[in-house]
């Protein structure tokens, strides 16, 4: 059984085109004096109230805020890849900012990939990006998402 793919809608969609090109992008605010990041992406700048908005290109470096090991009951597809991690990382330019995602061990690794022994909060990452599911050998093409790796293996 396939992974679930994420479905953008028209205000995320920037977000998963820059992905499909590798890169991290988050929505700011496009207002002179202001300059907001904003995740997950909107209309509207919650700080100023502007319209105006820019995808601004991050490092793609951060740290794990959180994290958990899910357990059965698990939808088919990822009850085949268990044992696996979801991890909350804070970005480095915005430890405000937090993208949930997958702890791996290479673009396209298992969502199982790494130990969840080894999951520390605090610990660096850095973004990869890969196939929504790496497992997958239907042939479709894959919507591209954001994973992570450790800095330090
Ligand atoms: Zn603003």
């Amino acid at each position: 059984m396939p992974l679930l793919s994420p479905v953008p809608d028209d205000d995320g969609a920037p977000f998963w085109r820059y992905a499909a090109r590798g890169e991290l992008r988050v929505q700011a605010c496009a207002a002179p004096d202001c300059g907001e990041l904003r995740f997950p992406p909107r209309p509207c700048c919650p700080h100023c109230h502007s319209f105006d908005s820019v995808w601004r290109r991050m490092s793609g470096r951060g740290r794990i805020w959180s994290y958990v090991v899910p357990h059965p009951p698990l939808l088919p597809g990822y009850a085949e890849q268990a044992p696996y991690n979801a991890i909350v990382v804070e970005l480095a330019e915005a430890p405000r900012i937090r993208l949930v995602g997958n702890l791996v061990t290479g673009p396209d690794a298992p969502l199982g990939s790494v130990d969840p022994e080894r999951l520390r909060i605090g610990a660096r990452v850095q973004v990869v990006f890969g196939p929504a599911d790496p497992l997958d050998r239907s042939g479709t093409a894959s919507t591209t998402v954001p994973r992570w790796v450790l800095e330090r293996p």
